[in-house]
C-alpha cells in the first residue's frame, strides 16, 4: 500500500511538497479553495534568490521605521487599528535584530536558498526550467546616500556570495533612461527570476495531476487526529483522511493550527503588484529597489512592479492605492516608461519574525507536518522546503531542517 498524505494549500510550498512526495511513492490529495496558485504564489515579484541571505530584521533597522510609517503609501505601513494585535510579533522581530540572531538567520537562509534554482530544475525538468526561469542576476538599487550596510557585505562574503558594486555610470549603461535619483547599485549575479510565477506553480499542479494526485477546490475547516494514527480533515464540502497531513496554507496556516493548541508567531506581510503590459522599455535584469521596497521584474507578458509591506491582518480589505502607487514608482524609476492599462493585485506573505519558514513534523503530533512561513522568499525557499520535507517524511535525516523547526520560538505553544 502506498503511503498517503493530505496537503492543505496549493501554493508553491504545498505543490512542491506534493511533487516530491509523489516521487517518494506517496499518494497525495491537495485541498485549496482557490485552486493552484490562488494565494501569494500567484502575483509575487518572481525573484529567485539563491544568493539572498539577508533577513528582514537587521540591527538598527527600527530607526528607519518611523520615516516609513509617515507615508501611508510608502514601502512599509501599519494600519493603526492593527498595531495592538501586531505588537507581540513586532517585539519578536526586534529580538531578531540582535547580531547573533542575524548571523544564525542568515546561515539558515543560505542553507535553504542556495539550492533553489537546482531544485526548480529538478521540479520542472530542463525544458520546463528553460521556459520559465532566467539565471539573469538581480540588481539592488538605492537613492541618495543609501547602500548596502557593512553587516550585509560581511554576511554575503561569509557565505561566498558574489556581488558587484555599481556606480551611476554602470547603472545608466545597464538601465538606459533610469532616474538620476538612483545613485548606487549592487549586482548579485547568482540570483535570477521567473517570467511567470503563476505558470511556474501551475506546472507543478499539472505534474501532481499527471502522477495521479488529486487537487480539490475545498477549504479545510478542522484538522482531527484519528484514533490509532493518521489525520482527518473536515472541509467545506467533504471529509478526508490520510496517514499524514501537511499544512502548507501560507498566511492562513496559523489559524488552521490554533484549534489544535499549536500557536506560532505567523503574521501576514501584505503586498501588492502593478502589472504593466506592453512596456516601452526592455529590462534585461530584474531590479530590487531597496530605497522604495519593491521589485521590477521583466515577465513574459509585461513588467511587474511588486512589493511593499502593509500590516493590517488577514481580513482587512486591500488598499488599491498601494497597488496604483507601484505603477507610479516604476514611472519614477524610469521617467520615460510607457505601458498599457496596469493590472493590480494584492497578496499575503506568510512571515515569521526571523524570516525563516517552519518545515518539519510537529513534536508530539505524529503524522502532522508543517511547510509555511516563507515570507518574502517563498518562490525561492518553497521548492527546497518541499524537497526537504518529503525526504524527512520518507524517513531520511534532513539536518538543514533543524533551524526551521516549529519549536524554535520561545513561548510558542505546542500543546
Ligand atoms: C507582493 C509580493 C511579492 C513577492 N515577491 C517575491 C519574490 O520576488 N520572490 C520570492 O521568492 N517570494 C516573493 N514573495 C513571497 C512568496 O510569494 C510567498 O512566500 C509564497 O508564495 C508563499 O507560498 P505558500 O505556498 O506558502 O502560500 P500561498 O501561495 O499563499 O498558498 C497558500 C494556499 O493555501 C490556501 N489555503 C488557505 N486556507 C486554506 C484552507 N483552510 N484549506 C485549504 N487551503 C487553504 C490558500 O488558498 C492558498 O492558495 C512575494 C510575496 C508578495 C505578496
Amino acid at each position: 500500500m502506498p503511503r498517503d498524505a493530505i496537503i492543505l494549500g496549493a501554493g508553491v510550498a504545498g505543490l512542491s511538497t506534493a511533487v516530491f512526495l509523489q516521487r517518494e511513492g506517496w499518494k497525495v490529495t491537495l485541498l485549496d479553495p482557490l485552486g493552484p496558485a490562488g494565494g501569494a504564489s500567484f502575483g509575487n515579484a518572481g525573484l529567485l534568490s539563491p544568493d539572498t541571505v539577508i533577513p528582514a530584521a537587521m540591527p538598527g533597522m527600527w530607526r528607519k521605521v518611523p520615516g516609513w510609517l509617515r507615508d501611508p503609501l510608502g514601502p512599509l505601513t501599519i494600519r493603526p487599528a492593527y498595531l495592538p494585535k501586531l505588537s507581540p510579533w513586532l517585539a519578536r522581530w526586534l529580538g531578531e535584530t540582535r547580531l547573533a540572531r542575524v548571523e544564525a538567520n542568515a546561515a539558515a537562509l543560505h542553507a535553504l536558498h542556495a539550492p533553489a534554482l537546482e531544485v526548480w530544475r529538478e521540479l520542472l525538468g530542463e525544458t520546463g526550467f528553460r521556459g520559465l526561469m532566467r539565471q539573469s542576476g538581480q540588481v539592488q538599487l538605492w537613492e541618495g546616500s543609501g547602500g548596502p550596510g557593512a553587516l550585509e557585505t560581511t554576511l554575503r562574503a561569509r557565505h561566498g556570495i558574489r556581488a558587484e558594486a555599481l556606480g551611476p555610470d554602470d547603472l545608466r549603461q545597464l538601465f538606459p533612461g533610469i532616474s538620476r535619483e538612483v545613485t548606487r547599485g549592487l549586482l548579485v549575479p547568482g540570483n535570477g527570476h521567473t517570467v511567470s510565477p503563476a505558470r511556474a506553480v501551475h506546472s507543478l499542479a499539472e505534474q501532481v495531476l499527471a502522477e495521479g494526485g488529486v487537487i480539490l477546490p475545498q477549504k479545510a475547516l478542522k484538522l482531527i487526529p484519528r484514533e490509532g494514527g493518521g489525520w482527518s480533515v473536515l472541509a467545506n464540502t467533504g471529509m478526508h483522511a490520510a496517514e499524514a497531513l501537511v499544512v502548507a496554507g501560507g498566511a492562513w496556516s496559523a489559524e488552521l493550527l490554533a484549534p489544535l493548541g499549536i500557536r506560532l508567531p505567523l503574521e501576514t506581510e501584505r503586498g501588492y503588484h502593478a502589472h504593466l503590459p506592453n512596456p516601452s522599455i526592455e529590462l534585461r535584469v530584474p531590479i530590487l529597489h531597496k530605497s522604495r521596497g519593491f521589485g521590477l521584474t521583466p515577465m513574459e507578458d509585461g513588467l511587474r512592479a511588486a512589493g511593499t509591506v502593509e500590516f493590517a491582518g488577514l481580513r482587512a480589505p486591500p488598499d488599491e492605492r498601494r497597488a496604483a502607487q507601484l505603477a507610479q514608482q516604476a514611472k519614477r524609476l524610469f521617467p520615460d516608461l510607457e505601458f498599457g492599462a496596469p493590472r493590480f493585485w494584492f497578496g499575503q506573505r506568510p512571515s515569521f519574525p526571523d524570516s525563516l519558514p517552519v518545515v518539519g513534523g510537529v513534536p508530539g503530533r505524529p503524522g502532522l507536518y508543517l511547510c509555511f512561513g516563507h515570507g518574502h522568499f517563498g518562490m525561492t525557499g518553497g521548492p527546497p522546503s518541499g524537497r526537504m520535507l518529503a525526504g524527512a517524511m520518507a524517513g531520511r535525516g534532513m539536518p538543514a531542517m533543524d533551524a526551521l523547526s516549529p519549536t524554535r520560538f520561545s513561548g510558542a505553544v505546542i500543546a
